[in-house]
């Protein structure tokens, strides 16, 4: 076998950075074999990433929006024309299934790109105010300046594109920590955004560890922004490291989403999408269904229905496109939620398909669904982020609805019904930044992502993300020109 690849520690001034701090392996967790070695960027490396922000974003922030919009296409382009690349890539440090990362991992993040640029370009301000006749006002919109941003390994490209991108439109420079043992994308879209015309220092990536690299971003004084995906433990470390300099913040934390379906619901269209939405990317998404909560009348046909298709799901290797689930992240994540299910199982829940770990290489996990659950169990309350999905039912509609609000997080949420006023009662009253109706998972560039509660605050995608990134500026201008204004009467007698 020969050794793996060494790649550099980050991307600092539109070149890769070498540091000297401690070699990390990444793994390929399908196999188990390493894909790339790094030296871990410390505390100097990111010193180094926020100084080369800083020099490059007032340049950048006073592009015009054409000019940042037409750098953004030109990222798309090279990106498509390299998508083999970062398919790849993106597969071998997840364990992901190449039909997911080609599908949607790799072409979302091109369309976002897309999006941003148009956007890019329609900094609107929706005031508009004339005082006392001596004036008339107007609105800038400005960039925030330099953004700290640290993004978890779950789907790496898309996670940064969602951050990064948005920041670049509006005009403010990055330094971004991707997850360490998933930086491979990452630093791969660092190198083409400057093949593709970026200004050296307005993207810059330091691959190293959360609690070192990571706080130290999030604490710096020379960020201005700090902007955060992962978990909602340390999102609320990075809330405390972030107001010890008054930076801005905006945190997309962990999900626990509810799958509510009434009696009328398609029930064949319900079992597949809560099978779907449950083992997507390994159930490693903040948004998978993780709790269905069903109507009495239909909970055991739905068990047996989702059980039926969960078990003929195709796991295995990632690289073959016949692959519906991949491996999870590491061994040690499946420990994590193999650990989940069998606490669940000896405080009596019902595991009524999969649950067992397979013998052989890699951090395979089969879909999972776990009936007869408690409302106080950790299995229902706490993220599992695996391919592991409850089932409870509920007593009538009121129930659904408490039950599906019954969590301190607030990501997502899916509501199934044929019927439009349930439908809409659901939207009203699930307390979550996005309930779909009679589907559950699909984002689009145009509409936001972003929770409430325990799941954060703040959007990425659409043009509510572009305004994280922006500060508003009124601007007042006399427009008579007469040294006596009318205000001035309340100052002099
Ligand atoms: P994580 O919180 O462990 O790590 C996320 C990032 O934070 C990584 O880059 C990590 O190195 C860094 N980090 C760790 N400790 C840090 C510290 N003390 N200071 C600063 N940075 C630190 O999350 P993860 O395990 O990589 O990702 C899974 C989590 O992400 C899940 O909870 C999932 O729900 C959440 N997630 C949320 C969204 C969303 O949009 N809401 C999207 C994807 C993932």
């Amino acid at each position: 076998m020969s050794p793996p690849t060494s790649i550099p520690s980050g991307w600092i001034n539109g070149k890769p950075h070498h540091s000297t701090g401690a070699d990390h392996i990444v793994v390929n967790p399908a196999t188990d074999q390493p894909v790339a070695t790094v030296k871990l960027a410390g505390r100097g490396d990111v010193d180094a990433a926020i100084a080369s922000a800083r020099a490059a974003q007032p340049a950048w922030g006073r592009a015009t929006p054409a000019e940042r919009a037409g750098v953004l296409l030109a990222l798309a382009r090279a990106l498509a024309a390299q998508s083999e690349v970062l398919i790849a890539e993106e597969v071998a440090h997840t364990g992901k299934p190449i039909r997911l990362a080609t599908e949607f991992d790799v072409p979302g993040s091109i369309d976002n790109i897309e999006f941003f640029a148009g956007v890019a370009r329609n900094l609107e301000g929706k005031a508009s105010a004339e005082y006392s006749g001596d004036h008339t006002s107007s609105i800038r919109r400005e960039p925030v300046g330099v953004v700290g941003t640290i993004t978890p390994w779950n789907y790496p490209l898309q996670m940064a594109v969602w951050k990064v991108i948005p920041a670049l439109a509006a005009g403010c420079a990055v330094v971004l920590k991707p997850a360490e043992i998933t930086p491979l994308t990452t630093l791969t879209m660092a190198r083409i955004a400057t093949e593709a015309g970026l200004p050296d220092g307005v993207l810059n990536i330091v691959v190293g560890a959360g609690p070192d690299a990571g706080a130290h971003l999030a604490g710096h004084p020379g960020v201005d922004m700090v902007t955060f995906t992962g978990s909602s433990a340390v999102g609320r470390q990075v809330m405390t490291q972030a107001a010890t300099t008054g930076a801005r913040i905006q945190l997309e934390l962990g999900g626990k989403a509810p799958f509510v379906v009434f009696d009328d619901a398609d029930l064949p269209a319900a079992i597949h999408g809560a099978v779907a939405a449950s083992i997507i990317n390994g159930g490693q998404d903040c948004t998978a269904a993780t709790r269905a909560i069903v109507a009495p009348t239909l909970h055991d046909e739905f068990v047996d229905g989702v059980a039926d298709l969960m078990s003929r799901v195709v796991i295995g290797d990632p690289t073959d496109p016949a692959t519906d689930l991949g491996s999870l992240i590491s061994r040690r994540h499946r420990e994590k939620v193999a650990g989940m299910v069998e606490r669940a199982r000896a405080a009596g829940a019902r595991v009524v398909t999969g649950g067992a770990v397979p013998d052989g290489r890699g951090a395979f996990y089969p879909p999972t669904l776990v009936a007869d659950v408690t409302e106080n169990s950790e299995i229902y309350r706490e993220e599992v982020f695996g391919p592991v999905l409850t089932v409870s039912p509920f007593i009538d509609d009121d129930d659904a609805i408490r039950r599906a609000n019954d969590t301190p997080y607030g990501l997502a949420a899916s509501a199934w019904t044929r019927d439009v006023y349930r439908a809409q009662r659901a939207s009203r009253e699930i307390h979550a930044g996005c309930v779909w109706i009679n589907d559950h998972i699909p984002i689009i560039s145009e509409m936001p992502h972003g929770g409430y509660g325990a799941s954060g605050f703040g959007k990425d995608m659409s043009t509510y993300s572009l305004d994280e990134y922006l500060l508003i500026k009124h601007v007042m201008s006399d427009i008579h020109g007469v040294a006596e204004k009318q205000w001035h009467r309340t100052v002099f007698a």
